[in-house]
């Protein structure tokens, strides 16, 4: 196995900088980026794409296909108890101040 990955953006190898000019003088190219595996970025996306912008260039290329590997058809849901409001106020030299929190806790005896 080897130890790089071509980045997946298609198009990588379009980008003009200087980090991708390849080849001798009269034949250059610009080549899409290797990225080297490592402990840090084996299991993740970035380990297949140099760059944030090449991640979307795929991902928006073939948003069909990636979706067709899990798709969607209904929602999920998560069982949650009633939330809970809380008003917190707090007395200062210029007055004083409150807001409300909200506490959503999961409800354990509703989980699938
Ligand atoms: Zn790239």
């Amino acid at each position: 196995m080897s130890d790089f990955n071509w980045c997946h953006g298609p198009e990588c190898h379009e980008k003009h900088t200087v980090d991708r000019v390849r080849g001798v003088k009269g034949s250059k190219v610009l080549r899409t980026r290797k990225i080297k595996i490592t402990n840090y970025n084996e299991r993740y996306w970035f380990s297949y794409f140099c760059s944030q912008n090449c991640y979307d260039n795929f991902a928006n290329k073939y948003i069909q296909q990636v979706i067709a590997i899990a798709p969607r058809t209904e929602c999920l849901e998560t069982p949650i108890e009633d939330p809970k409001k809380t008003t917190h106020s707090h007395d200062y030299s210029w007055g004083r101040h409150s807001y409300t929190t909200t506490e959503i806790k999961i409800d354990e005896t509703r989980q699938t």
